[in-house]
């Protein structure tokens, strides 16, 4: 039987009673457990902080294996340490640039030059940075060669970037001025890339987005310094990959312009991430490029169909990609599907069926890797999963979550199947389904699990509503509200779950449910988009062998219980069903190796050798 403690300015700590060093382990543990959330900003208020530097060196479990991950001198975090556990100092990303020798290498191998707003982790918002980094890389391990342009955004990091040189300056047109613009190279976690640098006010400020220039104008620019660049150093790439309306230019201009100059081998592919984003434009705004914006506003060009008519009629920088580039992808079958039954590019789409394909994303299994993850406290894998009961202390301890958790040196020994620990990570945008997230915060206390939001939004009226739920929820057991972007935070957390939410009201492929899947966190998701590609319900008996999660398809707060609270009923009462459903998704395989070889057909459909 369990006893919960409740100290007179903290959460309770359940306890489970056992030998006298387990008792005197306890006691250590409630010493640690002394503070308090004051507010919802997350400052923590130290009440008592003894920090514990547990220095054993204990070889996690041996398995068949025989993988060991031994742990070093491990920190124990507490909620008052003036430096929060993921914002100490990590060593580099640990990605191993070498490409794997047991990759197949394709015959005739090409020249991709991916042209793109974000690339992780030195550039990332969302999936769309994963996204690029982990094809990228499947391509080179593949024999391709591949080159990665983005804009050199003030807030990039460049400790992140090896060997970073300049290696041209040149000058690109925009609004009737050639703006000197530098280039230069470098290596992201073993990938080449290209950081385009205007000498103008574009990509300046603290965050990759909202800053204080025109946004659209800004990737306009890029669009054509990008291409400007090839022409001025005789780059002909096979393959120009664009991603999202920020690029969606780049096609026009590359064949009602650069075609003409020197630019002559490349073909365009362009995938959409999110149909949401449709780069609206103006005219004369695209007219700021060099193209003549009045003669892009036909149905079959770039014009958003719902303005026709309207003064001023508007263009669309992602229908002009579409339209322009010679094959458009889109990340996951289901999507393709729902994409060209809804929406209003869906009958742009349906024109240029021929050249539209749903292919499902993968993971970067190098950067999202629980068996190296430098972010991770302890390391594990379908081998050797022991770490992530450690991991998942950890998280508890270093954001004062209750935890049941009893140490022996290193080494977990108690953390029985009572406090199931869910976590959402996400851009917090109503796609999201911000309404399921927040009944999600109160169904699982409601239901004496755990919860951690990692968000982050950029509009107010959801701030101010997640930061009430903070300041409602912080300072008590069971949930944690972090509105922040934390790559590191994310790493610990997908590693600490049991289960990874993902409510979205459509989600074109999402990334959250595989990247915990890979570090163990069970999916709990909507049916809808790339979630219904990868997640499947373990109640569908006509499915058995692909079962990995729970899923839900109403958008109401009951569709949400139905697999929530199968999914809690499912952890507490069949721990060992629970167990086998963990190692399930640890040995899934969703890396790019899987769809990699998808675009590379895409690629060969298009490309020309001359
Ligand atoms: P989307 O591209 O719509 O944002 P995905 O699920 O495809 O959604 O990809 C989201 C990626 O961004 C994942 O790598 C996820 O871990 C990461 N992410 C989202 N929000 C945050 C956050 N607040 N802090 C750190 N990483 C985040």
């Amino acid at each position: 039987m369990e006893c919960a403690t409740v100290c007179k300015f903290c959460s309770p700590i359940l306890l489970s009673p056992r030998s006298a060093v387990v008792r005197k382990r306890k006691q250590q543990l409630s010493n640690h457990n002394k503070f308090k959330f004051c507010n919802s900003k997350f400052k923590i208020q130290a009440l008592h902080s003894a920090q514990t530097h547990l220095s054993s060196e204990v070889a996690a479990e041996k398995s068949q294996s025989s993988t060991d991950f031994a742990i070093g001198e491990l920190v124990w975090p507490s909620p008052s340490d003036e430096i929060p556990f993921w914002k100490k100092d990590f060593p580099s990303w640990g990605v191993n640039p070498e490409v794997p020798v047991d990759i197949k290498k394709d015959s005739n191998p090409m020249h991709i030059i991916h042209i793109t707003a974000e690339m992780a982790p030195i550039a990332k918002v969302g999936g769309l940075g994963d996204v690029v980094t982990g094809l990228a890389r499947a391509c080179l391990s593949r024999g391709h060669t591949v080159d990665i342009m983005l804009p050199f955004y003030e807030c990039i990091q460049k400790q992140q970037i090896k060997d970073l040189e300049l290696v041209t300056t040149y000058n690109s047109y925009h609004d009737g001025n050639w703006i000197p613009t530098n280039a230069y190279h470098g290596l992201v976690s073993g990938i080449s890339v290209i950081f385009i640098e205007p000498s103008n006010q574009f990509f300046k400020g603290q965050n990759l987005y909202g800053g204080s220039y025109n946004e659209l104008e800004a990737y306009l620019f890029f669009s054509r310094a990008s291409l400007e660049w090839m022409q001025v150093t005789g780059a002909q790439p096979d393959i120009i990959h664009v991603h999202e309306w920020q690029t969606g230019a780049l096609p026009l201009l590359y064949w009602d312009m650069y075609h003409y100059l020197s630019l002559k081998k490349p073909r365009l592919v362009l995938t959409i991430h999110n149909m949401e984003h449709y780069g609206e434009c103006t005219k004369e705004q695209l007219s700021k490029s060099g193209l003549d914006g009045f003669t892009y506003a036909t149905i079959e060009k770039a014009v958003d169909d719902r303005t026709i008519g309207h003064n001023p009629e508007r263009l669309s920088l992602l229908k002009g990609g579409i339209v322009y580039s010679n094959a458009v992808v889109t990340v996951s079958p289901t999507y393709l599907k729902e994409t060209l039954c809804t929406g209003w590019l869906a009958s742009t789409l349906i024109r240029n069926r021929d050249k539209y394909f749903g292919i499902l994303n993968g993971i970067d299994t190098a950067m999202w890797n629980p068996a190296t993850d430098i972010f991770l406290p302890a390391k594990f894998n379908a081998q050797n999963p022991e770490g992530k009961k450690l991991c998942k202390y950890y998280v508890q301890r270093g954001l004062g979550l209750a935890s049941e958790g009893i140490l022996d040196g290193n080494h977990v020994l108690d953390m029985t199947h009572k406090v199931p620990l869910v976590v959402c990570i996400t851009r917090l945008v109503p796609q999201k389904g911000l309404h399921l997230i927040s009944h999600a915060i109160k169904r699982v206390e409601e239901l004496g699990a755990q919860m951690v939001i990692l968000g982050k939004t950029s509009d107010g009226r959801v701030e101010r509503e997640f930061e009430g739920l903070a300041k409602l929820h912080n300072q008590g057991p069971s949930i944690r509200i972090l509105l922040m972007f934390s790559e590191e935070l994310s790493h610990m957390l997908y590693a600490a779950a049991d289960i990874v939410l993902v409510p979205s009201m459509y989600e074109p492929c999402g990334l959250a449910q595989m990247i915990g899947m890979r570090y163990g966190a069970v999916p709990v998701v909507r049916k809808t988009g790339g979630l219904a590609d990868t997640v499947f319900d373990m109640d569908d008996q006509s499915n058995h062998e692909m079962a990995n999660g729970f899923v839900f398809e109403g958008i109401d707060g009951g569709s949400l219980d139905s697999a929530l609270n199968r999914a809690l009923a499912h952890y507490r009462q069949k721990p060992d069903e629970w167990n086998g459903i963990v190692q399930k998704v640890l040995e899934l395989d969703n890396s790019w190796n899987n769809t990699a070889g998808k675009y590379i057909e895409v690629y060969n459909s298009v490309r020309v050798r001359l």
